[in-house]
């Protein structure tokens, strides 16, 4: 194996490749627009285009694609080659424009009805804060996608826009308390990305899992993950070996790939980069999901990104750590020693806290999808209820200035580990909790109710614009402060105050928290249709209006595509069930039933006197259920017609939710207690045994 610096960032036209190969003034140009955003000329963009063509062919590429993130859920790409005709050959040609600029049809993408498919024209715009890279003989270029008439049609256009809406608020801010060497802010993310790996024979022959991403039926494994010996297990050989290979691609990706261990439920793990830009931080997240299914092919393995592939055990999701930093290299989020003195961490916080209570909506909004539905709410993933963690010694602060007391900080102990070979270290100030959505955790949030598959630009664009507000209004109640200290401290004391409620260090898993939450006045919004019942709000138009993040009609066409791919999603699934129910299910109990008759017959054919009770009390009890199968799996698809025709999406996704998803969950109980009735060489499919433990 090549040595991991050299690998790493091999397929990258990142700053090395730049400064190798391009001009000095077209390099300094070109760092000016991705370092402060100015916009980049031309002819500028004619030599960073030739230069990268040079780079990529020399790595293999024969092609280029501008590559996006529509509104499907997944990245799209159209590869062009790089070839022109020249005499009675070719020579490979990539023009600025061709690097600026792409026109992909767009209209078969989700526009949520912003545009009618006649005016199909989209336009792909480089996005040069995120580097190039070839893979698979083409040069990827990252890139923002609209409508010809400039709504946006894409995830990373809001994000890029929250970050410079709260990069100005914060720089604002940071000069009006004296800081004025900072130019810029950023906001960083960390995702820590769980999935799971199957074997792909297994998957092959599991329908629910190749359409659905998830097992619509399986009877419970005889083992699941209470004994809690998956977590930080040894990790098998198979997996290593797939790990392995996994970690080399994304560092020639340029992906900060650092940690990978055995999660909860048998065969799901995790792997967690190094943190970045959260622009950057999103398509590396992209990538590695892709990549992820990619090399397990070549194990013969499927990755599983799922939120819940298997009833039963622990679903997958992905923590966004989050935090924000300037450009003079400071973690504003960083408590340093002595917080209980440091304003500008206050302030920060103060801003968080009161984005996250009167936001809280929209962060729950963000992370609801049919996949997401599984887990919000049941007792494994954090719950419904957006609350926020602080820990106990900032918990304590933040009273000490809600109720005007002195404050005590718990200085960190040292943890003695009372064995001479152990090193004593500096203990953490306060424990973790892991039950709680978003959670403090040292010098950043971590925002803990996203799905596994989910793109992290949503999330991300909503928690910068919602903090970026919180600080502009901040600064509107500081600007003419006769004495800022005092203006200072009255404003974080009051924010604190009124927006604590949003604060909770118990169980988030507890009934107690679930009534105790309802009396805070805090939302408990169950489903996906509930969450997105509230997107539309007044309040939450005005917030991405006001940031010049997505308009009215933007955020319209973001909820009906929502709302339409949860239909979708449910009604796939539905019809995924009744189709498995009727062609292999009801056959394979019958075929099971017909064997059951005829060892009985020939039992009696042998002798009078030999029992059958045991083939007669199964026989009886599989027939019966499988009636009761028969005539739910023609309820499932009355309910999914009845969910189907309706024309209101909102209305339509509360449908598959009350009455679709309802039946299915009755269908599945009465498949699955049949299937633990069943031999095992009549099953139709690979069981949750096979499926958990196979590899
Ligand atoms: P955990 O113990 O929570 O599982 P991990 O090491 O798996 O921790 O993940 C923590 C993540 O947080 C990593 O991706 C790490 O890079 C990220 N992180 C650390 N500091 C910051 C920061 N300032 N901003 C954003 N993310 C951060
Ligand atoms: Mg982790």
């Amino acid at each position: 194996m090549t040595k991991v610096p050299e690998l790493f960032g091999s397929m990258v036209f990142g700053d090395k490749a730049m400064r190798e190969r391009l001009p000095k003034s077209t390099y300094k140009a070109l760092k000016k627009t991705i370092e402060n955003g100015e916009p980049l000329d031309e002819s500028v963009a004619n030599v960073v285009a030739n230069a990268m063509k040079d780079w990529a062919v020399e790595m293999g590429a024969t092609h280029y694609t501008h590559w996006f993130q529509p509104m499907t859920g997944v990245t799209a790409e159209k590869h062009d080659s790089f070839i022109q005709p020249n005499g009675d050959g070719v020579i490979m040609e990539f023009s600025g424009k061709e690097l600026i600029k792409g026109e992909p049809d767009a209209s078969s993408f989700p526009s949520g009805g912003i545009r009618a498919t006649f005016e199909a024209r989209g336009y792909t715009t480089w996005d040069p804060t995120s580097p190039a890279f070839v893979r698979d003989g083409s040069l990827y270029i990252p890139t923002a996608f609209c409508s010809y008439t400039g709504e946006v049609l894409d995830k990373k256009t809001p994000l890029l826009r929250s970050m410079e809406r709260l990069s100005a608020e914060a720089v604002r801010m940071l000069h009006l308390l004296g800081e004025t060497d900072v130019t810029r802010v950023a906001t960083t993310v960390g995702p820590e990305q769980e999935y799971f790996l199957i074997d792909k024979d297994l998957y092959e022959q599991r329908v629910d899992l190749k359409l659905c991403g998830r097992t619509l039926f399986g009877a419970k494994a005889p083992k699941g993950q209470e004994l809690e010996d998956h977590y930080f297990g040894s990790i098998k050989t198979r997996v290593a070996e797939y790990m392995r290979d996994l970690d080399e691609e994304l560092w020639k990706l340029g992906i900060l790939a650092k940690t990978k261990h055995n999660e909860v439920a048998p065969s799901q793990h995790e792997l967690a980069p190094i943190f970045s830009t959260s622009n950057i931080a999103t398509d590396h997240n992209e990538l590695t999901m892709e990549v992820m299914q990619k090399v397990a092919e070549r194990h013969n393995l499927v990755c599983l990104l799922h939120e819940k592939p298997f009833k039963g055990v622990n679903g997958s999701g992905k923590h966004n750590n989050w935090s924000i930093s300037t450009n003079t290299g400071d973690n504003l989020l960083s408590p340093g020693k002595n917080p209980e003195t440091n304003t500008r961490f206050l302030l920060f916080l103060a801003a968080v806290v009161s984005a996250v209570d009167e936001y809280q909506d929209l962060l729950r909004i963000t992370v609801a999808s049919a996949g997401n539905d599984h887990r919000l709410g049941a007792n494994e993933a954090p719950p419904a209820i957006i609350s926020m963690y602080l820990g106990d010694d900032l918990d304590a602060l933040v009273h000490s200035i809600i109720n005007g007391e002195d404050y005590h900080s718990h200085k960190a102990a040292r943890m003695q580990t009372g064995v001479d070979v152990l090193a004593d270290f500096k203990k953490d100030k306060s424990d973790r909790n892991r039950t709680s959505p978003f959670a403090f955790t040292g010098n950043k949030f971590e925002f803990r109710a996203l799905g596994s598959s989910l793109n992290i630009a949503c999330p991300n664009y909503m928690l910068n614009t919602m903090v970026a507000e919180e600080l502009s209004k901040f600064y509107e109640e500081l600007k003419d402060a006769e004495n800022l200290d005092e203006a200072l401290k009255a404003l974080i004391r009051k924010a604190l105050t009124e927006h604590q409620r949003i604060i909770f260090n118990g169980d988030n898993y507890s009934e107690e928290w679930v009534a105790e939450a309802e009396k805070r006045g805090l939302l408990n919004l169950k489903s996906l249709p509930e969450a997105l019942s509230h997107f539309m709000d007044e309040k939450n138009i005005a917030l991405f209006e006001k940031h010049n993040i997505i308009s009215r009609d933007e955020m319209r066409a973001r909820y009906e595509i929502d709302l339409e791919t949860y239909c979708k999603q449910l009604n796939i699934e539905a019809l995924t069930m009744a189709d498995m129910a009727t062609k292999d299910i009801l056959p394979s109990v019958s075929a099971y039933i017909r064997e059951l008759t005829d060892t009985a017959l020939a039992k009696k054919a042998l002798s009078e006197s030999l029992s059958v009770k045991f083939e007669l009390d199964l026989i009886n009890s599989l027939t019966e259920k499988q009636e009761k199968f028969a005539q739910l799996t023609d309820e499932l698809a009355e309910e999914t017609a009845k969910a189907a025709a309706i024309e209101d999406n909102l209305e339509k996704a509360f449908a598959y939710r009350n009455n679709v998803f309802a039946k299915m969950e009755e269908l599945r109980e009465l498949g699955d207690s049949m299937e633990a009735k069943t031999a095992a060489d009549f099953l139709p499919y690979p069981t949750y045994t096979d499926l958990l433990f196979g590899v």
